[in-house]
């Protein structure tokens, strides 16, 4: 392999350019890998929130995909937006074809609703979502996510996250990593989890700052960029979380909207 890997972002567009495609995009160049983007969904969104989405037909997805994957190695997969039920079925498709070549390791982050509270997935795709989830290797909800995913509501604490993400791990048979950002409280920690238990956790300060729109996105990209460098997912995790605790130590040196803004990749 080069030492560059190629890394294929599966995800939705967010024009103004913190979340989705466009961070994706900038955290694999900022990790050093070299960004492809398959767009799910577009939406027309900015600091203050989602005002629309448009998705596009899944068999415009799948063009893509197989563009894609006729030509360039692909490397790593991180699977952000998919938007629709369809767009689900298109992806596992994708994910379950034979192709030459070691398999690419894939990186899911189970977008459902953003924090400005709009639904990014369509309400009767949870079924469908929660069927791709045994093809990820790792899956990365925040606090509210992964209560959806094990029907509880959100954990409150970091111990009853840990269960969750255990329980979700055990279900679907992946790694899953629990991110306390969403908790109350000065302690961001973050969890490799499996269905024994913890595999790795990091300890991580809260950054004082309210230009934190795209860290999903931004840490699920990096991940896989990162562990395509490495080979290795403890590896991969603490470089990732060094380099995002970075770009939201920097974010507020950038002036982008008046409301939620993004990191600085
Ligand atoms: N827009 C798109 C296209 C996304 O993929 C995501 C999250 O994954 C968001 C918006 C939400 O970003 P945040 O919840 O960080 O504001």
């Amino acid at each position: 392999m080069n030492s560059i890997p190629n890394i294929l972002s599966i995800a939705g567009s967010d024009p103004s350019g913190g979340a989705g495609i466009q961070a994706d995009l900038k955290s694999i160049a900022a990790c050093g890998g070299y960004g492809m983007s398959v767009i799910t969904a577009l939406t027309a969104q900015n600091t203050h929130g989602v005002r629309a989405v448009h998705v596009p037909p899944a068999a415009f997805l799948v063009e893509q995909l197989a563009a894609v994957a006729a030509d360039v190695r692909i490397d790593a997969i991180k699977i952000g937006m998919l938007g629709s039920a369809p767009n689900i079925d298109a992806v596992a498709a994708f994910l379950r074809e034979p192709r030459p070549g070691p398999r690419p390791a894939v990186v899911l982050d189970p977008v459902m609703i953003a924090t400005s509270g709009d639904r990014l997935l369509s309400a009767d795709a949870d079924a469908a979502l929660r069927r791709l989830l045994p093809l990820a290797d790792v899956i990365t909800p925040n606090i509210p996510e992964l209560a959806v995913l094990c029907d509880a509501h959100p954990a409150v604490d970091w111990a009853t996250a840990i269960d969750q993400a255990r329980s979700v791990a055990a279900a679907h048979g992946v790694l899953v990593l629990a991110k306390g950002g969403h908790l109350e409280g000065g302690d961001c920690p973050d969890a490799l989890v499996d269905a024994d238990g913890v595999l790795l956790q990091l300890t991580g300060s809260r950054i004082a700052t309210g230009n934190t729109h795209g860290t999903g996105c931004s840490l699920s990209s990096a991940l896989a960029t990162l562990h395509a460098r490495s080979g290795d997912w403890a590896e991969a995790l603490r470089s990732a979380k060094a380099w995002l605790t970075g770009s939201i130590s920097a974010a507020d040196e950038l002036a982008v909207g008046t409301g939620h803004g993004p990191v600085n990749h």
